[in-house]
């Protein structure tokens, strides 16, 4: 049984979802579109079209509630974007070519003499390749030990029920489900005027593959897929130049004053930035591609000369070939799948999460709603908090968020305290020399409740856990900053941040 405790704060959340999703549809009745099929293999519990994170996830939950589910998946492995093409190779790559970086520019200080160094550029992308296949592979036990159906092909629906798939390996079947979840994730935002092949003007695909290092790259778009593959290829040699229609990197998502700072640093290791600038069109016939280049605000034109250019413009949802509007479910102007706050459609047996619907396109916010899809779908109650959802960028040093930033507070007129810590003066930082960075956190100055919690540093992307939770229960400052951290920790950076937004930091 739900506590009163409980209840009120599902009910708070369940107003916070209302008020933050784009659209609700009325509620109708799931037995209002139920229909039977005579002739038609075994009826589903629950059909997935789509086996990325958040289809995959809802699948091994569906099995773990004991519903018979299968899901389809065509990719030929499990695991969708992030773990074939996305957070998992990108993320070896990232810890590869940061050790080399390392092994070739900060050695001497740690007392550490080493030789001749060399990059194995395959050897490389093999070690990606393997923890990609082990995890894949992975979630294909877990499908078996939960009792999913793993359907390798591509999924069409037929009517509101019924999905075709034609199978990789050659036919068709199809299969039918009470409910059906459309997981079917997104796919990088071309650029017109520039065709994508994966070998010069390329997609994040395309960087996590190339076979040599080149000797220039530019990359179109400052984002956190952009700075990230920018900063594996810059480590291994490239000449690498951002260009950022806006005027600041990481996204509008990322507090400005720690965007400037992790540019800095980014620029310290190499990277070139063109902010406020936008391509306006690029030449692929030579040797070389030009692009050329326009000041966003009306400044002078200028052309930009390299080997491999990459598209990182953001990434549009993935609805190709799924018959949507043959069986009526409604997307918006942008392409996504439209649905309430219980991730239901305007087909209310017919759900939808992930990458293809609203929100942030984050693999961790897949699987959250995954598992709250399958909980309203089996008990009538779910949860995600939309306010309390990370962002990590893995450069070296990593940035991560979560809450409100400064420029959003400022925004919408809500009154907040500073408090920082920078990590020159955090003792582990400094014994690792790694010193980069800052804990920035924001509170009500009223009754201190945490507004937001922003860190460049190393391993903030693991420190934003802490602050997710502080955030999901409504901490002050004051209750992090009398929690007891461990000494010496990076984490009493975080600790003494939020000293300094009630009272004082002590080291600082
Ligand atoms: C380079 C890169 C790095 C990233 N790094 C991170 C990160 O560090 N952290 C993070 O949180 N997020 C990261 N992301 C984003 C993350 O990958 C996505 O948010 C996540 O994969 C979304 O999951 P999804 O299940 O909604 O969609 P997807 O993972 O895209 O999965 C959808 C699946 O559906 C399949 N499919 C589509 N149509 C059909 C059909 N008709 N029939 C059968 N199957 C179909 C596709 O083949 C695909 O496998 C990154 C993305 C990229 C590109």
């Amino acid at each position: 049984m739900l506590s009163t405790a409980s209840i009120s704060r599902t009910a708070v959340r369940s107003a916070f979802r209302q008020s933050t999703l784009p659209k609700v549809l009325a509620p109708t009745s799931i037995a209002q579109w139920r229909r039977t099929y005579a002739s038609q293999a075994e009826e589903k519990d629950l059909v997935i079209i789509g086996g990325g994170v958040a289809g995959y996830v809802a699948a091994i939950k569906a099995g773990q509630e004991g519903m018979k589910v299968a899901c389809i998946e065509k990719r030929g492995a499990l695991g969708g974007t992030c773990l074939n093409v996305g957070c998992i190779p990108s993320k070896s790559l990232l810890n590869n070519s940061h050790i080399y970086h390392q092994i070739l520019h900060d050695t001497k200080p740690r007392g550490i003499e080493v030789g001749d160094v060399k990059l194995n550029l395959a050897q490389l992308m093999k070690a990606k390749d393997t923890s990609v296949t082990g995890l894949t592979k992975g979630i294909e036990f877990l499908f078996k030990k939960n009792g999913v159906e793993y359907i390798k092909g591509t999924g069409t629906f037929a009517d509101e029920h019924t999905v075709n798939v034609e199978l990789n390996d050659g036919g068709e079947t199809s299969v039918v489900g009470k409910n059906i979840i459309i997981a079917t994730g997104s796919e990088a935002t071309p650029f017109p005027g520039l065709e994508i092949d994966e070998k010069r003007v390329i997609t994040s695909t395309g960087a996590l593959s190339l076979q040599k290092v080149p000797e220039s790259m530019v990359v179109i778009g400052g984002g956190i897929i952009g700075l990230e593959m920018g900063s594996v290829w810059s480590r291994l040699g490239a000449k690498v130049t951002v260009v950022e229609f806006l005027d600041q990197i990481g996204g509008p998502g990322m507090d400005t004053e720690i965007s400037k700072m992790s540019q800095k640093i980014l620029k310290k290791q190499g990277i070139n930035f063109k902010l406020g600038t936008k391509v306006v069109s690029g030449d692929t016939s030579g040797d070389k591609i030009k692009l050329q280049l326009d000041a966003a605000k009306g400044g002078k034109e200028e052309t930009i000369d390299a080997d491999v250019v990459l598209v990182a413009i953001g990434r549009r949802p993935y609805t190709a070939g799924l018959g949507l509007d043959k069986i009526g479910v409604d997307v918006d102007e942008r392409g996504r799948v439209v649905i309430d706050s219980e991730y239901r459609t305007n087909k209310p047996h017919i759900r939808c999460i992930g990458d293809v619907t609203f929100g942030p396109m984050l693999a961790h916010k897949a699987e959250e709603e995954a598992v709250a899809a399958i909980e309203y779908l089996k008990k009538g109650y779910g949860h995600v908090n939309y306010a309390a959802i990370p962002s990590v960028m893995y450069t070296h040093p990593e940035v991560a968020w979560v809450g409100q930033s400064e420029q959003d507070l400022k925004k919408d007129n809500i009154k907040y305290r500073v408090g920082t810590f920078p990590f020159s003066a955090n003792s582990r930082a400094k014994t690792n020399l790694d010193t980069e960075g800052m804990v920035k956190m924001l509170a009500d100055p009223e009754t201190d409740r945490l507004l937001g919690v922003h860190i460049v540093g190393p391993n903030a992307g693991e420190m934003i856990a802490e602050a997710t939770l502080a955030l999901e229960y409504g901490a002050s400052s004051e209750d992090i900053a009398r929690t007891c951290h461990a000494h010496p920790t990076l984490a009493e950076a975080f600790k003494e941040a939020a000293m300094a937004t009630y009272a004082k930091a002590i080291h600082y």
